[in-house]
């Protein structure tokens, strides 16, 4: 049997690499020898136990590289072609699959939580997930460093459709990581005039700035209501987007919105996180609270073609690459933030 190498994930703080048995293509599988894979919060989370997945496992969900090896049954593609993955399987049968909201499929098994990910030299797409359109063909003009990252873009295109912005609006970023850096780009996609960023880091409030945020705020010492009812002629911004799993900050956030405007909790927070929310501000101002949670194949390849189309710069989100032997770095770097997005690069 052949081996390869892959970062196999025991335990919180243990995860470590290996030479394992290669996949290999059952009937209606996919191998996809793997070129990027991007490393994502979650990963960091995994490591730290706030998330379960299937241990021993090879982690990793955010991925694209070329077909190795095709199993019976599988049509449209062959050998050598360059795709991403979306790492979500719906049941399809469920309650919501039949509602059309696979993303939050009521099971969803997932690549890198419940089946071996993408850490890993070549990484297997189960049938079910073959099935479900999961493989994504890349055009040309796109690499696999930035389809690397089309899986957490994807997510950002979901929340971005849940926001409803419309031209000409006015949106508030709560959080200036990748990820609200990502909204920053698609609020200017989807017609938002005006873009501002509250964020903590020095550092990453200055690169929120080069992106082309309009104004930013630091929520440790200045009032973001304030702010906000400022940049918006007084009446609050039209849609304020949660890109940053802190409690905390989303209650000023709620404040800062203007009647009839739409507040979306697009990070996760630590469990059992909770802030206050007064009912009347909901009530008499006609706000819609909602959230926005993962993505299906359809997001997936949305954001394939906005990446591949330029509006939005995933080079730009790329800031550390590493080896796969690195991996421990590389979830160190992205565990204290340093950067942007970190992606592990596997060439022959
Ligand atoms: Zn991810
Ligand atoms: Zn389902």
């Amino acid at each position: 049997m052949a081996k390869m190498p892959a970062a196999v994930f025991y335990a919180p703080g243990d995860i470590r690499l290996e030479e394992i048995e290669a996949p290999t293509a059952g009937p209606g599988e996919v191998v996809v020898r793997v070129r990027a894979a991007g490393i994502c919060g979650t990963d960091v989370r995994i490591m730290k136990g706030g998330k379960k997945v299937a241990a021993p496992i090879v982690i990793g969900h955010e991925l694209a590289g070329e077909i190795s090896s095709l199993g019976e049954g599988v049509s449209g593609f062959k050998v050598g072609d360059r795709v991403t993955v979306e790492p979500v399987i719906p049941c399809g049968k469920c309650a919501l699959c039949l509602r059309g909201r696979r993303n939050i499929c009521l099971t969803r098994p997932t690549i890198g939580y419940e089946y071996d990910g993408a850490f890993a030299k070549y990484v297997r797409v189960p049938a079910s997930g073959v099935a479900a359109g999961n493989v994504i063909a890349l055009p040309e003009g796109i690499s696999f460093e930035e389809a690397a990252i089309t899986e957490p873009l994807a997510a950002v295109v979901n929340g971005i459709d849940r926001c409803n912005i419309q031209l000409g609006d006015t949106v508030l970023i709560l959080g200036a990581g990748p990820i609200g850096l990502a909204h920053l780009q698609l609020s200017r996609a989807a017609g938002a005039t005006h873009v501002y960023v509250s964020e903590p880091n020095d550092e990453r409030r200055q690169t929120t700035l080069e992106f082309g945020a309009d104004g930013v705020i630091n929520p440790l010492s200045e009032d973001v209501v304030a702010k906000a009812k400022e940049w918006s002629g007084g009446v609050g911004v039209d849609v304020v987007i949660v890109a940053a799993g802190v409690p905390a900050a989303m209650e000023a956030g709620l404040k800062a919105l203007r009647k009839g405007g739409v507040f979306n909790i697009f990070a996760g927070s630590p469990p059992n996180s909770t802030f206050a929310l007064e009912p009347n501000i909901v009530h008499y101002g006609e706000l819609i609270v909602t959230g926005s949670s993962g993505h299906t194949a359809a997001h997936m390849k949305r954001a394939v073609d906005l990446i591949t189309s330029g509006v939005i710069d995933a080079k730009r989100l790329i800031t550390h690459r590493f080896q796969l032997a690195e991996i421990q770095e590389a979830l160190g770097a992205r565990q204290a933030l340093t950067g942007l997005k970190h992606v592990v690069v596997m060439p022959d």
